[in-house]
């Protein structure tokens, strides 16, 4: 069941139980062709052993793509403990993951994500150095994810709109949270018009306040008539029931797996809506990261996300040449540098 999964392309899975503190957790590696594997350990109430299993399979797979279209030095991988994170997480159960991660010696770095807090990695990190996103005086990787996804923006609609800057132009964003409210903020200096929504009007509320940006409801956001649609709340959200009903001329959000299938990309590129890949338009977190683990000076960072838009623009010229979506296009540039 675990060799014929059929996510399965993976180089290493394995499986760590500490009884006592109740942790049960896998760690998957997809590749380390570019490096050590990188990847947030994930804490989540799966339904069965098998979802935890596909979930972590399925993000170490992207961790691999995210990791070469950034053209950073590492590999896909990700950790998930099953559990609800409310119930079950304890220091004891933090410190038995600890010891889970140092047993790969390094071969996998870990960070947090949905249900593991910077806190919680700090606590993995008293039983293992191989942790990442903690870096005293880096500030939040967010502020990264928002400039890669404002960057992969301005390039996109200068390949589609022929426009030279996003100022004018109306953008809609799903969700006000790290991301999003980043991402609205700088938008909003560069003169575009922004429309914002989320399910947490507290959230909603600090995010527009003092700025032109406008608030809309989340019924709403995704049908909006805009230049732009940028989904920053949650992935799988551009469903083939939604596809056809887009208002949009460009889809460029920092949300991960923002296409519920990959034929989604088809149907978005026959109704001339360019879509930016998302793995490559929030590339900058994990980016922001290789600097906080490998580089002296985070000077470099802000040209290096910069970067961003000449892999852009390679799949662009991949689609004009090759009969190939977005999606496969920078698939194909991703593969190129891991295989
Ligand atoms: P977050 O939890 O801070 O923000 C998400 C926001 O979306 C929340 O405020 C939530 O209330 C809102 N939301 C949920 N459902 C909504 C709906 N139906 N309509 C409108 N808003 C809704 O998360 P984040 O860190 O900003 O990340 C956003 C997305 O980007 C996630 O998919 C994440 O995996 C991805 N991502 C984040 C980073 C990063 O650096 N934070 C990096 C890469 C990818």
């Amino acid at each position: 069941m675990i060799f014929d999964h059929s996510e399965n392309e993976h180089e290493t899975i394995v499986f760590g139980q500490d009884k006592a503190s109740g942790l049960r957790a896998i760690i998957a590696i997809h590749s380390r062709a570019r490096g050590p594997a990188i990847g947030g350990c994930r804490m989540r109430a799966y339904p069965d052993d098998h979802s935890a299993l596909t979930d972590v399979l399925r993000l170490s797979k992207g961790m691999s793509y995210k990791c070469a279209i950034g053209d950073i030095p590492f590999g896909g991988g990700k950790a998930v403990i099953l559990g609800d994170p409310n119930v079950l997480k304890s220091r004891e159960l933090l410190l038995a993951m600890g010891d889970f991660v140092d047993q790969l010696g390094g071969r996998y770095i870990t960070s947090f994500d949905s249900g593991t807090s910077l806190e919680d990695i700090q606590v993995i990190g008293e039983r293992t150095a191989h942790i990442g996103g903690i870096a005293p005086g880096a500030g939040n990787a967010s502020a990264s994810t928002a400039l890669s996804v404002f960057t992969c923006m301005e390039e996109s609609v200068r390949l589609h709109l022929s426009a030279e800057t996003m100022a004018g132009l109306t953008v809609a964003i799903q969700g006000a949270g790290n991301v999003g409210a980043r991402l609205a903020s700088m938008l909003d200096a560069a003169g575009a018009r922004v429309l914002l929504s989320d399910i947490d009007e507290v959230r909603l509320e600090r995010a527009v306040a003092g700025s032109e940006v406008i608030p809309v409801s989340p019924e709403k956001i995704l049908h909006t008539e805009c230049d732009v649609l940028a989904p920053c709340a949650f992935g799988a959200v551009i469903t083939p029931d939604l596809v056809h009903h887009l208002r949009c001329s460009v889809v460029c959000g920092g949300a991960n797996n923002q296409l519920a299938n990959e034929r989604i990309a088809d149907a978005l590129a026959s109704d001339k809506i360019f879509y930016c890949p998302d793995f490559l338009a929030n590339a900058g977190g994990i980016i922001d990261l290789h600097y906080q683990l490998n580089e002296p000076s985070r000077d470099p960072l802000p040209d290096h996300i910069d970067g961003l838009r000449e892999t852009l623009r390679s799949c662009y010229r991949i689609t004009q040449s090759e009969n190939l979506n977005m999606l496969q296009a920078a698939n194909r540039i991703a593969e190129s540098r891991f295989r």
